[in-house]
């Protein structure tokens, strides 16, 4: 289909009421519309809309409930203190999200399009964005395998969903390290998998660790699914380890996710000549730099937190004490920069930051 799409706007008369800023929970609440665009063989991607958010109808048959062929992103809307509404490389989420697509069979998506339409939703739903310092607005984009039939084969029809949730700041009082398990017996994926792929199979296989894990461990550390050797990533971010002055993170391997954060605090660190090795990391390396006292920070990267320092790592039955249990000076500086960057306090040396037009008016025009 090469002809010009328009966001077709169905908008709801009355919007619901606001939680307050200061008690949003974590993807609870969400906006009162979302943009919806539907895929057929026949037709290609098809009827871009924004709608007024409500419950889907979706066959019972239909392939995602059953094969779980399906993929998400996750990124936020910050509010600067002009403000001014800023996406942070926005067009890396669309890009992974294509690479997951191509993982799970799914058709791709035009990048350029999908990132138009979650500007003219999160422009439509500006007064949604919390305004309390570390409060956003999530976006989720996902889209769903839709064709009604029980048979394992990629779906013939899909749904390309966009919605929105205020959420509210990760850490209330200062950022706060936390307690990790490393997981011996569970693993996340491994490499010829879908752990590269943001789909919710890799999710859900990952929350048997979680629950068996005991009290107070925050998330688990996952170890490569072959050798049991090799540190992958902390619970859904990817993980850093600062050992005698050097950053080491897991080099990319077919079974970790790419995280845009992981990519920005590698940028960053290259920025400040701090050194970064992307490369294998051992458990038995942790150790033995805990053991020599050369271990100096571990912390976790995501959208969600940024940045998760690791105050204690739990191995049999072992406490490896990291930094003194304090935040270290590399992840409180990476925290610092990034969320300066995303929320316009400081300068964006690298383009990161992607404005929202006020375009409520305006309509959107893609080749699709
Ligand atoms: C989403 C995700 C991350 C973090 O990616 P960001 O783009 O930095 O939010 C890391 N690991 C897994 C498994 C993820 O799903």
């Amino acid at each position: 289909m090469e002809e010009e799409q328009v966001i077709r706007m169905d908008l709801c008369s009355s919007g619901k009421e606001k939680p307050q800023s200061d008690q949003l929970a974590f993807g609870r609440t969400f906006t009162d519309h979302m943009f919806l665009m539907d895929y057929t063989d026949e037709k290609g991607w098809h009827d871009p809309r924004v709608v007024p958010y409500e419950p889907l109808t979706v066959d019972p048959s239909a392939m995602v409930f059953h094969y779980g062929q399906s993929v998400f992103e996750g990124m936020k809307a910050y509010l600067t203190a002009e403000g001014d509404v800023q996406l942070f490389r926005p067009q890396r989420n669309f890009k992974r999200m294509n690479h997951s697509n191509d993982r799970l069979c799914i058709p791709p998506i035009d990048e350029a399009f999908a990132l138009k339409a979650v500007k003219q939703l999160v422009a439509l739903e500006k007064d949604w964005i919390p305004e309390a310092e570390g409060t956003s607005l999530y976006i989720r984009p996902f889209i769903i395998s839709t064709e009604p039939f029980l048979g394992v084969a990629p779906s013939s029809h899909y749904q390309f969903i966009i919605i929105l949730s205020p959420v509210g700041a990760y850490y209330k009082e200062g950022i706060n390290p936390i307690k990790i398990a490393v997981e011996n017996d569970y693993v996340r994926t491994v490499a010829g998998g879908t752990g590269e792929a943001k789909t919710g199979g890799n999710y859900a296989a990952s929350l048997k660790a979680q629950e068996m894990a005991e009290e107070g461990i925050a998330q688990v550390l996952w170890l490569d699914g072959v050798e049991r050797k090799y540190i992958e990533e902390v619970g859904s971010m990817n993980v850093f380890f600062k050992i005698n002055g050097k950053v080491v993170t897991p080099a990319l391997n077919g079974s970790i996710l790419e995280g845009v954060t992981r990519n920005s605090v590698i940028q960053l660190l290259k920025h400040w000549n701090v050194p970064i090795e992307e490369r294998k990391i051992s458990m038995d390396e942790v150790y033995q730099a805990h053991k020599e006292g050369t271990l100096e920070e571990a912390f976790g990267a995501g959208t969600a937190a940024v940045i998760s320092p690791i105050g204690e790592l739990v191995s049999h039955h072992e406490h490896l004490e990291i930094n003194s249990g304090q935040t270290g000076a590399t992840a409180k500086r990476l925290y610092d920069t990034l969320t300066g960057i995303q929320y316009g306090k400081i300068q964006d040396p690298f383009d990161w930051v992607e404005k929202v037009e006020d375009i409520r008016q305006g309509t959107l025009r893609a080749s699709g």
